[in-house]
This record gives structure tokens, sequence and C-alpha cells, in this order.
């Protein structure tokens, strides 16, 4: 029996290396269900390519045209509009697999009726952990879903601590995580070169090639903020057992220190497609199409500490991180606020930071008891961002 996948926010850039690896192993895979925001085009093409039951744009008007062109195409595939396609697909009893690959906080309800479902999980939507950790992993535990991290560093931790038949990993002798950073495009930039950066050079990243929201997020070193709270939840320990590493090369991809002095790491070409074949074949080990690893040619690998001044959003998602309740949720908010500002040219690159300061300042801090306490408290951040944001664009051009 062929394994059953929806690929949530499958245009993406983790979206279309998932169905890279997939198409390597159409025996043991088909595709249920692809879903897009508003890239007809680009959905339409996976849709004739790998023929799913389901294709599910959230953008309405889009959902309407992407049905006219799959219909002249004489295509088999059902198109559903809407979120709450999102989350049929996604809790359906016929899938087995859900890759959750939709960016930002529009990841979580569906991320969500997967576990809740309990499906294997291949978790690339961080937020959904960030904003709603404690409910996201309840629900893995009572619907005993199968939560397989797709983050790089995350899945080399995976790879390197002892883990049950459920896919739980174990701390047993383990001293702390070692979370590595590339350090992104501005590790070695002073702090006026770095003000000045365009989107451009921040989506320039030098070793991996991402969507640009995570781009950003990896220039500023939120991503790594992100990843500390998300290291938290899938592995049960407390930020003060992370510490970060900034290893420029990006080949090793996260470690695990052990009691008796061992380390583990998980290596390999920067390439989405190792932990997304590791997530799909978990227990087993596919073939990925990635380039074997050569230490000759890497030569040498380097190691520094992280830069909190020059990189203040390290600090702010780490205080975020201690505040606890819905904070974190609401850093995630402003930060997507904020980036996508800076993406449309509205404020600088170090306004970044200094909005979710200004946000999480202001905005009230609750238990995350149920999804709509955390989506409360999203859009809340979301609006309180915003208008930061429009003070501080207004002010650039004064
Ligand atoms: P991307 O921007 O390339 O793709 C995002 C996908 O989500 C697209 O299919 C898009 O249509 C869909 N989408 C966007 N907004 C949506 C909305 N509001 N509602 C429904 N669908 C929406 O993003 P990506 O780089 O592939 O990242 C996806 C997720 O994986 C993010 O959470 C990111 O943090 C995580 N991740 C990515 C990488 C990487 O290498 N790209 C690595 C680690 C983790
Ligand atoms: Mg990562």
């Amino acid at each position: 029996m062929k394994q059953q996948v929806t690929v949530l926010g499958s245009t993406g850039s983790i979206g279309v290396n998932t169905l890279d690896v997939m198409a390597r192993h159409p025996d043991r895979f088909a595709v249920h269900a692809l879903t897009a925001r508003r890239s007809v085009a680009a959905l339409r093409d996976q849709c004739l390519l790998h023929e799913p039951r389901y294709a599910v744009m959230t953008d309405e008007a889009a959902a309407e045209e992407l049905q006219r062109e799959l219909a002249a195409a004489g295509s088999a595939t059902t198109v559903l509009a809407g979120s709450a396609g999102l989350d049929e697909v996604a809790a359906d009893p016929a899938v087995d697999v859900v890759m959750a690959a939709i960016v930002g906080a529009a990841g979580l309800p569906a991320t969500l009726a997967a576990a809740r479902a309990g499906k294997r999980v291949l978790l690339a939507n961080k937020e959904a952990l960030v904003m709603a950790g404690a409910l996201f992993m309840s629900a893995v535990r009572d619907a005993g879903a199968l939560l397989l991290p797709i983050d790089s560093e995350h899945n080399a931790i995976f790879q390197c601590l002892p883990v049950d038949d459920c896919a739980r990993p174990g701390l047993a002798g383990v001293d702390r995580i070692l979370l590595t950073a590339s350090g992104g495009p501005f590790r070695a930039w002073d702090t006026a070169r770095i003000a000045a950066a365009t989107p451009d050079q921040a989506c320039a990243h030098p070793n991996w090639s991402m969507g640009r929201k995570i781009s950003v997020d990896s220039a500023t070193l939120m991503n790594k903020g992100l990843e500390l709270a998300e290291a938290c939840w899938l592995f049960g320990v407390g930020p003060a057992q992370v510490t970060i590493v900034v290893h420029p090369q990006s080949v090793i991809h996260s470690l695990v220190q052990y009691r008796d002095g061992s380390v583990l790491a998980q290596l390999g070409n920067p390439d989405m497609r190792t932990p997304i074949a590791y997530g799909l074949g978990w227990p087993e080990r596919l073939a990925a199409g990635v380039t074997p690893l050569d230490l000759f040619e890497t030569a040498r690998l380097d190691f520094e500490a992280p830069d909190e001044e020059r990189f203040p959003c390290l600090r702010i998602a780490r205080e975020a991180i201690a505040a606890g309740g819905t904070t974190m949720a609401a850093c995630n908010a402003a930060n997507e606020i904020a980036v996508a500002g800076f993406l449309e040219g509205a404020i600088g690159f170090m306004d970044i930071p200094a909005v979710i300061e200004e946000t999480l300042a202001r905005v009230r801090r609750v238990e995350p008891e149920s999804l709509a306490v955390v989506e409360a408290a999203d859009s809340e951040a979301r609006q309180v961002a915003g208008e930061f944001m429009r003070a501080r664009g207004r002010a650039a051009l004064a």
C-alpha cells in the first residue's frame, strides 16, 4: 500500500523539494492533496504532474481560476477553497503523511488538525510550535501522531538523540543541545552596513535557497530565536540547555553533547531534501538526490559565538521565550509584519527588531490555553506591529 501524502504549501521551497523526493519513490508515495495560497500556474502544473485527489487554494478567486484551468485540461483533481479546505486535507482519514510547509502563522490551524488526526506530521512550519507549542505537543501525544522535525537543525538533533518506536526523542545522558546557525548573509558586516541592507541582500543566503520570509529571518537571526523555541518544545529542554553556535559553512546541521563527553553531530551538504527524505522514510533511509558530502572539498569547519548586539532579534526572542504565555506568539506575529514591511520597502532592516520590541512592550501576555486564545494574541500583535511599522515608515519619509 502506498502512503497517501498531503503537502501543505506545495508551491513553496519546502513543498517543491518534498515533491522532488516523493517522485523518486513512486512505489512508496502517492500525492493525496496539494495546497497553495494563490500561485495558480504553479499549483496547476503540480496537479497535472502528480494527479492529487484534492488541490486547495486559500485565496477564493485563485481557487476558481484553478478549477477552470484544471477542468479545461481534463484533470480529475477536486479543487477546494479557503482555509477550511486546508484542515480537511490535513485531517482526511485517507491521509497517512502531512508535510506542514505553509510559511508563517497561517500554517498553524492545518498543522494542528494533522496532529489531532494522528498523522505522521513532517514539521517544516516551525511557527506552529513557536506560537502554540504546548497545545501542539499535547495534540501529538493525545492523538498518537508521529512528529518528525524537518527544520534541518532539529532534524539533525532528532537524528542524534535516542528515539522510541513512536518517534519520541529521549534525553537520557544528554547534557546539552548545540544548535547551529549559519550567521546569515550579514554575519561579517558592520552595524552601519547592516542598517542599510536591501531586501535582495537579505534574501541572498550564503548556503541555503529558501523562501523570502525565512531568508530575512536568517539575516536578522530571528530564525535562530524561533528555532530555539522550536527546539525547547520538540525535545523537552529549557533554553538554558541549548547553546547557539554560529557555523558559517552549514555542513554540521546541529549537535548533541552527552554526559560522558561524547558529542554527536549530523553532517551533510545544505540541501533540504535530506531532512525531508528522513521524515518521509523514518525509520528507513531513502535516496534523496542529494550530492554526497565531500570532506576534502569542505576542508574546514568554523565556529563562533553569535553577536546579539548586531543581531538583537536573537536577544528579543530569548526574552520572549523566558516571558512565556503568548509572548512568543506575539513575537512571531510582530516579526511577520515587520519582515513583510521590510520586503515591501516600507521600513529598514534594523526597524525589524525595533518594531518587534515596541510591540512586545505593548501587548498583553495571557496563557495560550486554546487555538482561539493564540489566534487572538496573534491578531492583536499584528495590529500593534502594523501601527509601529507605519509610524517608522512615515518617520523615514519625513
Ligand atoms: P515559501 O514562501 O517558499 O512557500 C510557502 C508556501 O506556503 C507556498 O506554497 C505558499 O503558497 C503557501 N502559503 C503562503 N502563505 C499562505 C497562507 N496565508 N495560507 C496558505 N498557504 C500559504 O516558504 P518555505 O521557505 O518553503 O518555508 C515553509 C516553512 O518551512 C516555513 O515555516 C519555514 O520557516 C520552514 N522552513 C523552510 C526551510 C527552507 O529551506 N525553505 C528550512 C527550514 C524551515
Ligand atoms: Mg533551520
